[in-house]
């Protein structure tokens, strides 16, 4: 074991001590994090969320609002000074105004803390009187987690990977191809050469993530947070090749090291490590959407995201965490308003396979998890028409593209999830039957009602099972 290793264990372990303490004697804090690929839906999902918990009509089931505990909720600065905090009043104000949009998205790590005067149950519970539970929320990007995998990686290593990976998606790399070909990495570095490397790769990247693909690592070459254009971020996968000091390969291969030891590391020692709850959105209509090429590389993308939450599949993690794990983890098919209720089965049994692969690898790390689909924002109502004599389940919405009310039927999900499957792990490039189509819906106008949050589907089931016992 390396040294700064040991020292991450032992530093770990004793904020877990820590930890233990202060919540004994004082007041107890969940953090949850909400994680998930860039526009799955966590900037939308944390302001619903959070305007639910504060107006509470539309939880009813979340059993500390339908028995009454839960008192109040109210938002209080949060604990760690150096993170920006999460804006939830300007997106809330997005979504909810005359003129309703949807927020920006996440880009980086954001917190905000909420707090909540629960009167606990039981006798014991009369005569402890009512208690203050803090949860504080951790937004961050799932593509920060598929960087794990580089923690146990070489460069070289890494980069055979890569350059293997972006083979398969060949227009998209067509160009990083060329310019890789007229590269000679042994050449003394150029930074003019560096960064157009760089910034070749990084287009690279960003046009698979446009296609509809998950895999997009290193997570901060698309959301670099503060660091853009930082010499961290300034290198790219090259042929292996043996290389004189200050050549090209080997600068980079330096600075594929510090990015792992001053980028990945830090953030999961000091985010990822101290979360208790964890739930992780997933845009499987805009995948089903994209083909199966685009479902085949989620379920890959999700494969690395969750190695983060098991033990013993990375060692670096499982040294850093220690005894500390997540014990309650939710995958959630998010915008499930596009679909009728009908289907909301279907889409669940299907994000429930897609993790399945991943799940039986290795145990999660003693978490209880589930699957489900929810809308954080729900956007449409529903409809029935009737098309050639069969009944059609719709839903309408306002089209975000012309501003016009229409009716639409998204297509039919499967019962059985390997119908949707077992072509994408195939490699087909075409879904054999109808194709399934996503529209981007506004927001409905003026949803805000007093004691009522944004509307949504499910989200109070969500919540209930990520911080229902922490509120009893
Ligand atoms: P992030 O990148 O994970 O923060 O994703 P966002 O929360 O910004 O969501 C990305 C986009 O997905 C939004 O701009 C909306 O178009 C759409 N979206 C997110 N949640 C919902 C939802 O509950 N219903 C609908 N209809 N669309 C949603």
């Amino acid at each position: 074991m390396i040294l700064s290793n040991i020292i991450d264990s032992v530093t770990r372990q004793a904020e877990n001590v820590a930890d233990g303490v202060t919540q004994s004697l004082f007041e107890p804090v969940v953090r949850l994090g909400v994680t998930g690929l860039s526009r799955a839906g966590k900037t939308v999902f944390i302001t619903s969320l959070v305007s639910n918990l504060l107006e509470r009509g539309r939880m009813v089931q979340l059993a500390s609002v339908a028995d009454g505990r839960l008192q109040t909720a109210y938002l209080q600065p949060q604990p760690d000074d150096i993170l920006p905090r999460f804006e939830y009043e300007n997106h809330l104000a997005a979504m909810t105004g005359a003129d309703p949009h949807w927020p920006q998205s996440t880009r980086a790590i954001s917190q905000l803390r909420l707090s909540f005067r629960v009167q606990p149950q039981g006798i014991t519970g009369a005569f402890r009187g009512v208690k203050t539970v803090h949860l504080d929320i951790i937004d961050y990007p799932g593509e920060w987690l598929l960087d794990l995998p580089l923690m146990d990686q070489t460069y070289a290593q890494w980069s055979a990977q890569s350059l293997a990976l972006a083979e398969t998606r060949k227009t998209h790399f067509a160009k990083f191809s060329k310019l890789l070909a007229q590269t000679d990495a042994a050449e003394k570095l150029d930074e003019q050469t560096a960064q157009q490397l760089a910034k070749t790769f990084t287009q690279y990247l960003s046009n698979s993530r446009e296609a509809g693909y998950s895999a997009c690592a290193p997570g901060r070459f698309l959301m670099p947070g503060d660091l853009e254009g930082s010499p961290a971020l300034t290198f790219c996968p090259l042929p292996e090749q043996q290389a004189k000091r200050g050549s090209l390969y080997r600068e980079f291969e330096r600075r594929f090291e510090a990015y792992k030891s001053k980028i990945i590391k830090p953030f999961f020692k000091d985010h990822f490590a101290r979360i208790d709850r964890q739930i992780v959105l997933i845009d499987m209509l805009g995948a089903i959407h994209h083909g199966p090429r685009a479902v085949a590389d989620l379920r890959g993308a999700m494969v690395d995201i969750l190695a983060a939450f098991k033990t013993g599949s990375n060692t670096w993690l499982s040294q850093l965490l220690g005894k500390k794990c997540i014990d309650r983890l939710l995958f959630a098919a998010t915008k499930a308003d596009h679909l009728h209720h009908t289907q909301h089965g279907n889409l669940t049994r299907i994000v429930e396979a897609l993790v399945q692969d991943a799940k039986t690898r290795a145990e999660f790390s003693g978490a209880i998890t589930q699957g489900m689909s929810i809308a954080s924002l729900r956007a449409t109502t529903q409809e029935d028409h009737t098309h050639d004599g069969a009944l059609l389940p719709c839903v309408r919405g306002t089209l975000a593209q012309t501003g016009q009310e229409v009716a639409m039927f998204a297509g039919e999900l499967p019962d059985d999830p390997a119908t949707l499957l077992a072509p994408a792990l195939a490699g087909k490039t075409k879904w054999l039957d109808a194709e399934f189509n996503v529209m981007n819906f506004l927001p409905a106008k003026n949803t805000l009602k007093h004691g009522l949050g944004v509307p949504h589907i499910r989200l109070d089931k969500a919540t209930e099972f990520l911080i229902g016992d922490k509120l009893r």
